[in-house]
């Protein structure tokens, strides 16, 4: 089937309405372009486990902050719809802003407690607005299965709650952070870094798994390993941290010991750059 991209909501029910009479399993693999070999690895998981594979691009306004980089996040829509295309993606939803949010949007999806720490304090109205639009996406598609990176594991924790709590027909699906060969996450957000920010960015994922090596050892006090993270990333001359957290996995509070499973996060800027990182730390992970 020759890929389709459709740019408009009416388009895109037009084109999913036989699939979805079809009975066939719809995937749904939602982005903000610019895609890179994260995204790729979400794409091929989706078409390797659903019939028919759809990719939404959209940068959302709603998620950015007033003194964040909507203006100048790249987008890169002809080289993203190759990509798609290569691996086989059946439909591409590119709506525009206006198409999105016709009016001024007055209905949001807030959730309480998972939001409250991590990157929920360091921005806002960042959840409302992943959410509203992820509420959005999952009413003009209506996937059987949406796939997400590990590598944003709040807005993984958090959209598993509000698919839970607000019945929402999809199941989510986690797939693994996809690293450069000396460890730092593929972000999109990594090409505005300098030569010498993108060195000195291999401190984060190298102090998440100091903090995992420890842990496996036998050292569960969070506060030691939260004061030595802080050390290895602030050997760096160009860093900010924004933060570096221990969280239980399941509602993202803090934890004084690992004594459960966890979520190690960080969140630093690197001159204007903010990354973010995260490592699971499950029994099983530490094995
Ligand atoms: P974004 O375009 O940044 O909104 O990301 C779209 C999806 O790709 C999200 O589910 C992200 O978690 C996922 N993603 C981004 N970077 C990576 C990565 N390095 N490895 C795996 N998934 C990723």
């Amino acid at each position: 089937m020759a890929m389709k991209v459709c740019n408009t909501i009416r388009q895109t029910r037009e084109f999913l309405r036989a699939i979805h009479e079809g009975g066939k399993i719809l995937g749904l693999v939602p982005t903000m372009g610019a895609l890179h070999e994260g995204h790729l690895s979400l794409i091929r998981r989706c078409r390797a486990e659903c019939d028919l594979a759809a990719v939404s691009i959209f940068v959302n306004p709603t998620q950015f902050g007033p003194s964040e980089d909507l203006d100048s996040y790249p987008r890169t829509l002809d080289a993203d719809s190759e990509h798609c295309r290569r691996l086989g993606v059946d439909l591409i939803f590119a709506p525009t802003d206006k198409e999105m949010y016709p009016s001024a949007n007055l209905t949001w999806i807030n959730l309480d407690k998972l939001t409250e720490h991590l990157c929920g304090a360091a921005r806002p109205l960042h959840f409302r607005g992943v959410c509203t639009v992820l509420a959005k996406l999952f009413n003009i598609i209506r996937p059987d299965i949406a796939y997400f990176g590990q590598k944003d594991a709040q807005q993984l924790a958090v959209l598993r709650r509000m698919v839970a709590d607000l019945n929402v027909p999809v199941e989510i699906r986690t797939c693994p952070t996809i690293r450069e060969p000396d460890g730092l996450a593929l972000s999109s957000r990594n090409q505005y870094l300098t030569a010498d920010q993108r060195r000195q960015a291999t401190c984060l994922h190298r102090a998440l798994s100091w903090a995992r090596e420890m842990i496996a050892a036998g050292q569960t006090d969070s506060a030691p390993l939260i004061q030595t993270m802080q050390e290895i990333i602030a050997a760096s001359p160009d860093v900010r941290i924004d933060y570096i957290s221990i969280v239980d996995n399941d509602l993202l509070q803090p934890l004084s010991r690992v004594d459960r499973p966890a979520l190690i996060a960080l969140a630093v800027f690197f001159g204007n750059v903010r990354l973010i990182d995260n490592i699971d730390i499950t029994p099983h992970t530490l094995k």
